[in-house]
């Protein structure tokens, strides 16, 4: 064990603050970084990785963006946090508007958890229903009602249930697979009139990329207004990775509640919550449904977020050369694998995209789970060693930002080629 995983696993689980940064499924450890910049992250011992981690999706301009960082700067010589209103929230509030018309009125949280708990939270209050659905392999964060067969870390570590979420609350969400119209109709069936919301990411990121057949969100907007239920897109990883908004504005279905994070804070924490009107008016103080937190809307966060929406709403090219660079990535990736007859299926929604090691198409998180996360693991550890640095997991998306160049994409492919060789 490296000298600093072995200290830090003194004081931490795994040596780690958050599960999948532990390399367990991969079978290596992870290195330490100290510092990241542009398309780059450079460990403590120097080596300097091309990075398609992103910080697991918020750095969607590279890292250490300057002007990014000139606000974070400028921001942080005024105060870290004052637990009161300011300008620039409502400023980031009107950025946030215009990329997502669905969301009329919003909250400031400090994570995607946060978000999608307050969210679930709110529908329930709203509808005064007890159960929600969610979809197999869906990650919402770590919020007990939502932590049911989820993705993400809990995929990858293979963790059925989690211990600690007591069977009165998980009993309350019902998982149906992704793609799957049939089975949501029968749920609603099943519990009528009881059901608050379908909370969904609309394009799925956490059992890997998996993108919404054609008409499944609009069956789900038109069987959630059949059965008074809210839906909910969770655009946490989705939201300004596909569009300056998100997979509501591209596919033009209109989820009741919308929640955001990664991007939105610039790699800083932030998140929001927010959607219609009517039933943003139910959460404290304008209504009865309780959500507070000390540093949400935290000034140097929302400065982050403020330069980071800026930066993708002003630059007029900025997407076209993002999806034109991860259409590169794809296509190199995919004939790579294709002259070493290594059997892939590449899923890509904008600038997030998985490799499955799997000869099936992914449609949903059973067939994701026929992947072969050995060959995963041999190919991870195989593209570290050629310094770029994969999201450790099968099951995760690899980010592409604006700072990855020609050379980094060259670099990827011919890395690719090679060890794809000695699988
Ligand atoms: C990352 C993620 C979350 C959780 O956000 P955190 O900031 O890690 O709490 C929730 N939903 C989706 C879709 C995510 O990708």
């Amino acid at each position: 064990m490296s000298k600093e995983l072995e200290l830090a696993s003194k004081y931490f689980p795994g040596g780690v603050n958050s599960p999948v940064r532990a390399f367990k499924s991969v079978g290596c450890e992870p290195p330490f970084i100290k510092s990241a910049y542009g398309s780059k992250v450079v460990d403590v011992n120097d080596i300097e990785y091309i990075d398609y981690v992103g910080t697991w999706g918020p750095a969607i301009l590279g890292h250490a963006e300057e002007s990014v960082i000139e606000a974070v700067r400028r921001a942080a010589l005024d105060g870290l946090s004052f637990g009161a209103p300011t300008l620039a929230e409502t400023e980031l509030a009107q950025l946030i508007c215009e990329a997502f018309p669905v969301i009329e009125k919003m909250r400031f949280v400090s994570s995607g958890t946060e978000a999608t708990m307050s969210a679930i939270r709110l529908a329930r209050g709203f509808t005064n229903r007890p159960y929600i659905i969610k979809c197999d392999g869906g990650y919402h964060g770590h919020g007990d009602s939502l932590l049911v067969s989820a993705g993400s870390g809990v995929a990858t570590l293979g963790i059925p249930g989690c211990p600690g979420i007591p069977e009165g609350i998980a009993s309350n969400t019902l998982v149906v697979p992704f793609n799957n119209l049939e089975a949501v109709k029968n749920v609603f069936e099943t519990h009528k009139n009881k059901i608050a919301a379908m909370i969904v990411e609309p394009v799925c990121g956490n059992m890997g990329v998996v993108n919404p057949k054609d008409g499944y969100l609009q069956g789900l907007r038109k069987l959630c207004d059949e059965n008074g239920s809210l839906l909910i897109f969770d655009e946490v990883m989705t939201g300004f990775r596909g569009c300056f908004g998100g997979v509501s504005k591209v596919v033009n279905v209109k989820p009741d509640l919308t929640t955001l994070g990664k991007v939105v804070g610039g790699g800083m924490p932030l998140a929001v919550y927010g959607g219609r009107a009517d039933i943003m008016s139910m959460i404290a103080p304008d209504g009865p449904v309780y959500q507070a937190g000390t540093l949400s809307g935290n000034p140097i966060a929302v400065a982050a977020g403020i330069a980071t929406l800026k930066k993708l709403k002003s630059d007029h090219t900025f997407y076209v050369k993002l999806f034109s660079n991860s259409e590169k990535i794809e296509k190199g990736l995919i004939a790579a694998a294709k002259e070493a007859n290594i059997k892939i299926t590449c899923n890509r929604y904008g600038a997030m995209m998985t490799l499955f090691f799997n000869e099936e198409q992914v449609t949903d998180y059973d067939t994701a789970k026929k992947s072969d996360t050995d060959k995963f693991a041999r190919w991870f550890r195989g593209m570290l060693n050629q310094k770029i640095y994969l999201a450790p997991s099968q099951f995760e998306a690899m980010f592409i930002s604006g700072a990855h160049t020609d050379l980094d994409i060259e670099r990827t492919i011919s890395a690719a080629k090679s060890v794809f060789e000695t699988l």
